[in-house]
């Protein structure tokens, strides 16, 4: 998509504090964090957000939940929280498939 953000940043069109990449996503720092670890987890194809997955997205949306546990382990995060927000009510604010990597203080539930 032209002139979504995250696509954009996937592209490098707009820098990011990159952490990792690989040929499916790209993983970078919030420019909002909210703990002291507070990466996001972006496929380089682009997905509006995860109600929009289809039967053919599985292996794409496996492997973000794989690259998570592996990123949280290079970032040495011993304990960790991984959320989609999907739609507007459930505080989606960029329309592209990004998973949240949250770690490094202790987290409450339920969540906001
Ligand atoms: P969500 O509200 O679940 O759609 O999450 C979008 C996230 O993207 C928010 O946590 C924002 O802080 C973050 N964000 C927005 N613009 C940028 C950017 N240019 N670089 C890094 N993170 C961003």
């Amino acid at each position: 998509m032209p002139d979504c953000l995250f696509c954009r940043i996937a592209r490098r069109e707009i820098s990011s504090q990159l952490v990792f990449e690989d040929a499916e996503a790209v993983v970078f720092r919030d420019i909002n964090p909210q703990a002291p670890t507070h990466v996001l987890i972006v496929p380089k194809r682009h997905l509006s957000r995860l109600a929009q997955a289809q039967e053919g997205d599985a292996a794409l949306l496996g492997h973000l939940q794989m690259l998570s546990a592996r990123v949280a382990s290079l970032l040495g995060l011993k304990s960790f929280r991984l959320v989609a927000n999907s739609g507007r009510g459930a505080g989606q604010s960029v329309d592209h498939l990004h998973y949240h990597l949250l770690g490094g203080r202790a987290m409450s539930w339920p969540p906001g």
